[in-house]
């Protein structure tokens, strides 16, 4: 059998077929060569509109890089014909295994773009002796297909998330679908302004933000804002996760600054090392951190009243009507006003300024646990650590789309992966 055979069964050309195979001699990865020819009679495709025309010369010989197999690389050599169009001029005939300038076939696109989904793009490249920059580019061509392919109808749920990135305060924000049936990233933004926001409800069009139904967010004002602006008929629903993660932060505050006081009054240094005790859930706790939590307990500690109000909280979510929530989060509030702990009075005080919202929770009758954006936010959080390689925003927001945004892909008669 020869190696034209098996192209021939996975990636047949109806007007090109398959020539002579070379062996490339001298090469420093092993290298095929594979000729392809025109089908005789046939009459190239304007690159342009799409017909067929007359053809008017050729261009230089160009070879284009398949996918890789037994440890060769694999390329087709071919002869590209100029066409002579009416409508657009002299232009290159149109191939079917490679779209425009680009080098590499748009099998291998795939095929590189798939494997960065499991692998960090660094190490596809490694794995196929290809460059960074070939992967990045196969990801940016995925992801631009499946934009342009994905199905946005449906979307009755949306979840606004922000993700700190590279060093410093910059942001990115997120828009995932949080429907039960769909979960997915819809939209990455730079910055989290309001700005960023009406950017994604432009992208994502009237029509469809009036069929949303349910918004979770955090109690950050220009979201507050765009949200009310651009769907104000939608509930509004603060998430549980970025309402602990402030109150997590607060107790965070209010134990570094307490360590520093006892220290600097010569106190035995009782809050070191306890940063995770106290963010920790109860049951989370190990034998040894137990003993030292019910230890700290007997110190009259602003981290420990903090630390118990936080946990106070918790119960906030187990109520299933919302007057009772309300009732609860006002006792709450109150209690923590007096407490004179200044990072949980700002918290206590963001709470009651949003209560309404707060309490949507129970109206959407808890339908969006806070799992669905936790998740998210970790998965994205991953996605662009430094690891990946990343030196621009460009680069992440292709990476948080490919792994992100469950996107379509073209349907082939042959799966290579
Ligand atoms: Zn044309």
């Amino acid at each position: 059998m020869q190696i034209k055979t098996i192209l021939n069964r996975v990636q047949k050309h109806k007007s090109f077929v398959y020539g002579a195979v070379h062996l490339v001699e001298g090469a420093e990865i092993p290298t095929l060569e594979i000729e392809i020819r025109p089908r005789s009679n046939s009459r190239p495709i304007c690159s342009g509109c799409g017909r067929k025309r007359p053809g008017y010369d050729r261009s230089p010989e160009r070879l284009f890089e398949f996918i890789p197999m037994w440890g060769y690389k694999v390329f087709f050599r071919y002869v590209p014909r100029r066409v002579e169009c009416p409508d657009c001029g002299i232009r290159v005939e149109r191939l079917p295994w490679a779209s425009g300038k680009h080098r590499l076939t748009e099998a291998y696109t795939w095929f590189l773009a798939n494997w960065a989904r499991r692998l960090s793009w660094k190490e596809v490249a490694e794995a196929f002796r290809t460059t960074w920059d070939h992967v990045f580019c196969s990801v940016e061509q995925a992801v631009t297909w499946g934009r342009r392919h994905q199905d946005l109808s449906g979307v009755k749920a949306i979840g606004v998330d922000e993700i700190a990135w590279q060093r410093g305060h910059r942001y990115l924000t997120l828009v995932y679908q949080i429907d039960e049936h769909n979960k997915r990233l819809l939209w990455v933004g730079e910055k989290r302004t309001v700005k960023t926001l009406l950017r994604f409800f432009r992208w994502f069009g009237k029509e469809r933000s009036q069929q949303l139904k349910f918004i979770c967010s955090d109690m950050w004002k220009p979201y507050l804002k765009v949200i009310a602006k651009k769907a104000g008929h939608a509930i509004h629903i603060l998430d549980r996760f970025h309402i602990m993660a402030h109150l997590s932060k607060a107790i965070d505050e209010v134990r570094a600054q307490e360590a520093k006081e006892l220290k600097d009054k010569g106190y035995e240094p009782v809050l070191t090392k306890t940063r995770w005790l106290l963010l920790k859930r109860p049951e989370n706790l190990t034998g040894k951190q137990e003993v030292k939590l019910s230890e700290l307990l007997s110190y009259n500690l602003r981290s420990i009243r903090s630390y118990l109000l936080k946990e106070e909280f918790q119960l906030f979510w187990s109520y299933t009507s919302p007057y009772w929530a309300g009732q609860f989060l006002d006792k709450w509030c109150t209690k923590t006003m007096r407490s004179k702990i200044k990072p949980m009075k700002k918290v206590a005080k963001m709470l009651r300024r949003h209560r309404p919202l707060l309490l949507n929770w129970f109206r959407a009758k808890k339908r969006f646990s806070s799992g669905i954006v936790e998740g998210f936010n970790t998965k994205a959080k991953l996605t662009t650590r430094k690891a990946y390689g990343f030196r621009t925003y460009h680069a992440a927001e292709i990476a948080l789309y490919h792994t992100l945004g469950a996107l379509p892909v073209p349907k082939t008669t042959h799966e290579f992966f």
